[in-house]
């Protein structure tokens, strides 16, 4: 198992704010990473220390092996951004941007092949401003992938998608991690992490609060359940128990049986109002 960014004590203030305040993190080599976390908390100055986009004040930082601090053209090839829509490129088509990109790397994709893995084969002669949002969206991607990078750093890359697009995202998501591409992830929308993600942080006020896997995430796994069948309800830690009761009650079959442990949003929401 090896460590694709290891961080300790990150630490940076913008003037009297502490906007990340001691963070650890540790993220696998092929591993799909989600940060979560209320807006303010850091999530961003966190994510573009990590790229190199900014300066950390305290802390040891670790991308690939390589201090983001002091990044060079050769690593930035290994690391793919994707970004919020460029609008600039608006006039180009969709394969004239993937090549333009390619361009940058030194073992770059071929550019027909990503447009495809996007799902934009069909969209390949049209203007980006041409495109809906999703589709855009699908263009940032490429542009993120066309370099063949081992690390991919994705910010809340659905908002504003409908439903299908954000599954059809999902799975384009998913197709890349297959190829054991890393994976870290922002996002607002915790059904997106639990699909999506091995492993979420929780961060509140500069700090992880929280990390595990998404079924395990605060406790998750183990908290209490909430039974309910056709003529009562229990909270109860041993669920299993109270279902063989009622089954031998019921001779059988309980009707309208439904077992509960809390959703990831609920854990969230906890943690975040503990922060707060
Ligand atoms: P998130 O991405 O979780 O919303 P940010 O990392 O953007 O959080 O911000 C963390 C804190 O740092 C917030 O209080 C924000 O207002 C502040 N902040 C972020 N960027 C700057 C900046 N360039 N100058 C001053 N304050 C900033």
């Amino acid at each position: 198992m090896t460590t694709a960014i290891h961080v300790r004590g990150l630490t940076k203030r913008y003037g009297e704010v502490h906007a990340v305040g001691g963070l650890d993190l540790d993220i696998r080599t092929g591993e799909v990473f989600a940060i979560l976390g209320p807006n303010g908390a850091g999530k961003s100055t966190t994510v573009e220390i990590l790229e190199g986009y900014r300066k950390r004040d305290a802390g040891e930082v670790s991308v690939l092996g390589v201090d983001p601090g002091q990044a060079t053209s050769a690593w930035r090839a290994r690391v793919g951004i994707v970004l919020q829509t460029a609008n600039d490129a608006a006039e180009l088509t969709v394969r004239e941007t993937v090549r333009h990109f390619a361009r940058y790397y030194p073992n770059s994709k071929d550019p027909d092949e990503v447009i495809a893995t996007v799902g934009l084969s069909e969209k390949a002669g049209a203007r980006i401003r041409q495109l809906s949002g999703g589709q855009r969206r699908r263009v940032d991607v490429a542009l993120g992938i066309v370099g063949r990078p081992e690390l991919v750093f994705l910010d809340e890359p659905t908002t504003g998608f409908d439903p299908e697009a954000r599954r059809q995202f999902w799975d384009l998501i998913r197709s890349l991690a297959a190829e054991g591409t890393t994976i870290v992830l922002t996002t607002h929308y915790l059904d997106e992490a639990e699909a999506l993600a091995d492993r979420v942080a929780v961060i509140a006020k500069g700090r992880i609060v929280a990390e595990g896997t998404p079924h395990t995430l605060g406790g998750r796994a183990t908290a209490s359940a909430r039974v309910t069948w056709a003529d009562g309800y229990a909270e109860t830690d041993t669920p299993t128990a109270l279902v063989r009761t009622l089954a031998e009650k019921y001779d059988g079959e309980i009707p309208g049986l439904q077992i509960v442990r809390p959703s990831l949003e609920d854990i969230y929401l906890d943690l975040i109002g503990d922060a707060e």
